[in-house]
């Protein structure tokens, strides 16, 4: 790599950086090559990785057989659009999202990122009842804590505090943001909700994790008495598995977990283990069905230049091959028990107010605030990259991470429980 003085301190009076703000952002880590479970930096230090890029890198860096399949399809042909034109990694990635994913969800619709999948499955739910009933249906439900991306649509299905909606008002549309459904009453308060608006195509949720709101939690229970409930009312639920998909609540999907299968499905994030982006909206065969018609205005109106993008269809194949065997699922459920142990000590801690675990993923929740930046750049010192969702310290790594690497992360996160935040920031 080239000297990091010359593109880092040119490139930060050019680069606008994600969430940031620019002016007060300390500088990031220059990383200079990345393998397995660690990232080394450009001046020599190395650091275990607990966040895996964004939840993408469940494989690890630098997996050879990603590669392998990376380079293959590189060779042959990086891409060709799919109007009119056909290719192997597309469509038999779609054909084997539709064999490993629950019910009969059946048919697939690529996409290059989390959000547009959620705006595709929005869209698909809009669409679905004009088609079938000639009904305007465009509200959607979803949860407080929630999050589904960035773009107009799926910010205004996000949790109205995490989310930007302040900022955005009038730009968004307005949806019924709700408590989930654990209570009586807050199960009869959305049983009401839906049977009242006739206007709601469908209740949107993370099923089983609420990844970006803080590694929160809910039992399979909620997701049953969503399916109850959208079947009553007549509504479609979608599942968004752009986190939770591809093993990493200790099934393939949340849904399989959780024994509820959805209408419409979102996949992203780890669908090609980090190295490309790639996403995916499914649907059922019932919803499907209210498209394939001789009428050309059912066809589902939307159509992204590298849908089905052939490089990225080929290592998400790769990253499937990874699974065959059973053995990685296996090691998720052995990495939730070793979290949970290495993570149990923070129970007692009084800094703390809750410490959870599911498959690859383990949150402890700080009882006080603490100044995040400051944080960040404290796990680093301790050879490790952790970033904490507000009050919440959470580990996603690999799910082949070594037993030595998962250990510094948990001790770094039960050192930085018991240091006390007064003593970082
Ligand atoms: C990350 C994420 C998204 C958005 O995906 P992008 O690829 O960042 O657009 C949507 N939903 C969930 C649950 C996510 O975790």
């Amino acid at each position: 790599m080239a000297d990091p003085k010359d593109w880092f301190t040119a490139g930060l009076e050019h680069i606008w950086l994600p969430y940031a703000q620019m002016r007060t952002l300390p500088a990031p880590v220059a990383i200079a090559r990345t393998e397995g479970s660690r990232l080394y930096l450009a001046d020599g230090r190395e650091l275990v990785d607990g966040v895996g890029s964004w939840w993408t890198s469940i494989h690890g860096y630098n997996r050879p057989e990603l590669l392998d399949a990376a380079r293959d399809q590189m060779a042959k042909m990086p891409h060709i659009m799919l109007g009119g034109l056909a290719h192997e990694p597309a469509y038999r990635l779609a054909t084997r999202l539709a064999e490993i994913t629950p019910g009969d969800l059946s048919r697939v619709f690529f996409t290059e990122s989390g959000s547009v999948a959620v705006e595709v499955a929005m869209k698909i739910a809009i669409q679905y009842f004009r088609n079938t009933a000639g009904v305007t249906r465009t509200k959607f439900v979803s949860f407080l804590g929630g999050y589904h991306g960035d773009t107009l649509a799926t910010m205004s299905v996000c949790d109205p505090d995490e989310g930007m909606h302040h900022m955005f008002r009038g730009a968004l549309a307005e949806q019924y943001v709700v408590a989930l459904p654990e209570t009586r009453d807050q199960i009869r308060a959305l049983e009401t909700l839906l049977s009242t608006d006739k206007k709601i195509a469908a209740v949107m949720i993370e099923p089983l994790i609420q990844g970006a709101g803080g590694m929160r939690m809910h039992s399979p229970q909620v997701l049953k008495t969503l399916r109850r409930l959208c079947d009553q009312a007549g509504v479609l639920l979608i599942f968004d598995e752009i986190f939770t998909g591809f093993g990493r609540t200790g099934e393939m999907f949340a849904a399989a977990r959780a024994g509820v299968t959805p209408d419409i499905m979102c996949l992203g994030k780890a669908i090609t283990g980090g190295i490309t982006p790639l996403a995916a909206t499914l649907a059922s065969s019932k919803v499907y069905a209210a498209f394939h018609s001789e009428n050309p205005d059912h066809a589902l109106m939307h159509g992204p230049t590298y849908t089905g993008h052939a490089l990225a269809c080929a290592v998400a194949n790769a990253g499937l091959d990874l699974f065959a065997d059973g053995s990685l699922i296996k090691r998720v459920k052995k990495l939730e028990a070793s979290l949970t142990s290495a993570l149990a000590p923070a129970k007692d801690m009084d800094s703390v107010v809750d410490v959870r675990v599911l498959g690859a993923v383990a949150a402890v929740e700080l009882a006080d605030p603490f100044p995040i930046e400051a944080a960040r750049k404290w796990f680093i010192d301790e050879g490790t990259f952790i970033r904490p969702l507000g009050r919440t310290v959470y580990l996603s790594p690999a799910y082949g991470i070594s037993d030595d690497d998962l250990a510094r992360l948990t001790g770094a996160i039960l050192k930085f429980a018991k240091t006390g935040i007064s003593d970082i920031g």
